[in-house]
């Protein structure tokens, strides 16, 4: 496999949310205009065997959301629902698997260069009520982890991004069949790689 950045791939589930909200368009529109490349794409609805081993494929993953969770409500002034993370994550990832597998979603893989990155940036932290104006889930959506704790279900933000390079590579390898993704060129490279930029004039 070819290391140059160009070559950097990255999972997106647009939700059952987005779905529903008209807005798988609107979604993959984002990450085409900056420059990426779709390789893989799929509807399908996911069991909840596949959006379980989804989240916790990194085993780190039920005590770092637990921690963060406890974290997230500590700084607030605020008394976590439980002191230890893995009842909290327990209870976030049964609302996880309820919410995802209530309908279709779109998986997709899209490819460039730091597409791990530029898809986190163009996505938007995982919070609606605190991401940016600008990315999708500033955009779109009003959720809060208060909310939707307190009514007992997952917060609803639209669309999954893989976090990292290796949580890229093995989301990828999890919701995708090798012979389901594509390497072809797309046209527009030539304008973002390119490194001599000829061919523009007749
Ligand atoms: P993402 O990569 O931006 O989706 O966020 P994470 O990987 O940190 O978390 C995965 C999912 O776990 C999120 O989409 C939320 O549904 C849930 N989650 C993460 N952190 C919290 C939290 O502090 N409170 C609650 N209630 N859910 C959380
Ligand atoms: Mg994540």
């Amino acid at each position: 496999m070819n290391t140059h950045p160009k070559y950097e791939r990255t999972l997106v589930i647009i939700k059952p949310d987005g779905i529903q909200r008209s807005l798988i368009g609107e979604v993959i529109g984002r990450y085409e205009r900056v420059g990426l490349k779709l390789v893989g794409i799929k509807m399908l609805i996911p069991t909840p065997e596949l959006i379980e081993k989804h989240y916790t494929l990194d085993p780190e993953w039920r005590t770092k959301t637990g921690l963060k969770t406890i974290k997230g409500y500590t700084d607030k002034g605020l008394t976590p629902p439980d002191t230890d993370p893995l009842k909290i994550t327990a209870v976030i990832l049964k609302n996880l698997i309820n919410y995802m597998t209530k309908g279709p979603v779109v998986a997709m893989v899209w490819q460039g260069a730091h597409a791990v990155e530029i898809v986190r940036k163009i996505t938007g932290g995982t919070e609606p009520l605190t991401s940016l104006m600008g990315t999708i889930r500033g955009d779109f959506v009003l959720d809060s982890y208060r909310m939707s704790d307190v009514d007992g279900r997952a917060v609803r933000n639209i669309v999954h991004a893989s976090g990292s390079p290796k949580e890229a590579i093995d989301e990828i390898n999890h919701w995708f069949r090798k012979e389901e993704l594509f390497d072809y060129r797309l046209i527009v490279e030539q304008m973002l790689y390119d490194v001599d930029l000829d061919g523009i004039l007749e």
